[in-house]
């Protein structure tokens, strides 16, 4: 059975889009540290040739690492990496050159070590930081024989543009990965999976945000309660399943009636609420009645299952408990079933009047 542990322990988008992107990343520095490798071979500086070897060993490892989805292991390894790589290179260079930014760019990918805490990983952030001042303080003055000393400023700007491109690739990433992460829990904070309508608890706010607007625009409004006859029987007929699609299909009708401005909602089970908002009653009479045509006519489930819907409604004057509007289009839906099901009742103007007082 999936228990809570179960269902927090699976690896979340952010944490598959994480390492994949931290895959990339480190074939990126790997293929990097190779040439580096060759470059320092060639240039007969044995220190910075072998601190590469250990370099292409760290990137290999971190990368066998991240397809055992070790993705925080991972990235400490690579953190070690870079800072030993960039205190040897300044050590053994000067400054001159740009590799000191790698400490930034590490500084902040290690802040999504989520196995970290915060104030931990602020804390390693701004060792690295401080390594990185530090290195100025230590090797600005670093005197060196170095081959390719007159193209200094041109390694130290592609130094700058290969240390900027992964923070900028990887938290660009995760900026869109959590924004769809929230709109998908919006999504399910409000609208029923089943029927793409909206749920009621979300639905209320909707509600009563229509209800403060008709207060001060003096619009009209309307609450219907609707809901499938014999239900019972098509599910014991047909079965749940069958039930389940005549659902979906009633609220994709539902859908193709209301208005953006309406509110439609799966009150429960196979019972319905809209609120149709600046609508006077003539009016919400017309496309309920229109709505409950649609749904006795529509061959549901390409069977011709006979499925036909009943309808309350009632006038909601805004200065009224949403409640009572529902109580009174529960009244005129109890009247439409009892007058014989796939009809449509409207609460009396007596009953409306009466609410007021
Ligand atoms: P009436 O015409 O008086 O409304 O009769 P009814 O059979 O529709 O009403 P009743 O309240 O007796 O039955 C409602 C049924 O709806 C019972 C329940 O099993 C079924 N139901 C509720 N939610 C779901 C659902 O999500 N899927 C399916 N397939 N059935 C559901
Ligand atoms: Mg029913
Ligand atoms: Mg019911």
């Amino acid at each position: 059975m999936a228990t809570r542990q179960h269902y927090f322990s699976q690896p979340d988008t952010v944490e598959l889009v994480k390492n994949r992107l931290f895959k990339q990343l480190a074939y990126y520095c790997l293929a990097l540290h190779s040439l580096l490798l060759v470059f320092f071979w060639y240039c007969d500086i044995w220190v910075l040739a072998a601190v590469n070897v250990g370099s292409v060993i760290a990137w290999s490892v971190g990368i066998k690492l991240l397809y055992m989805h070790q993705t925080p292991l991972a990235l400490r390894l690579f953190c070690i990496e870079v800072t030993v790589h960039s205190v040897f290179v300044c050590a053994t260079l000067g400054m001159d050159y740009g590799f000191q930014y790698y400490l930034w760019t590490i500084a902040s990918l290690i802040l999504l070590d989520y196995q970290l805490k915060l104030k931990f990983a602020s804390a390693l952030a701004l060792l690295l930081i401080l390594t990185f001042a530090m290195l100025f303080e230590l090797f600005n003055t670093v005197q060196n024989t170095f081959l390719f000393s007159e193209f200094a400023p041109y390694i130290h700007f592609i130094n700058v543009l290969i240390c900027a491109l992964p923070n900028i690739y990887t938290i660009g990433h995760i900026r869109e990965v959590s924004f769809s992460n929230r709109y998908q829990l919006a999504q399910m904070a409000a609208i029923d999976p089943l029927t793409n309508l909206f749920n009621r608890r979300y639905a209320k706010e909707l509600i009563n945000n229509a209800q403060e607007n008709s207060i001060e625009t003096s619009q009209q409004l309307s609450v219907i309660m609707a809901d499938i006859d014999h239900f019972k029987t098509i599910n014991d007929k047909y079965g749940h399943e069958i039930g389940d699609e005549v659902l979906i299909e009633v609220a994709s009708k539902i859908q193709q009636h209301t208005l953006h401005s309406d509110i439609a909602v799966r009150w429960g089970g196979e019972e319905f609420l809209l609120v149709l908002v600046n609508c006077d009653l003539t009016t919400t009479q017309a496309r309920i009645e229109s709505l409950r045509r649609d749904i006795a006519t529509h061959a549901f489930n390409d069977q011709r299952l006979p499925v036909t819907m009943s309808f309350g409604i009632a006038q909601w004057h805004p200065a009224l408990p949403f409640r009572v509007a529902v109580k009174l289009a529960d009244d005129a839906l109890y009247m439409s079933k009892a007058r014989g099901r796939n009809r449509t009742t409207s609460a009396h103007s007596d009953a409306v009047q009466h609410s007021l007082q």
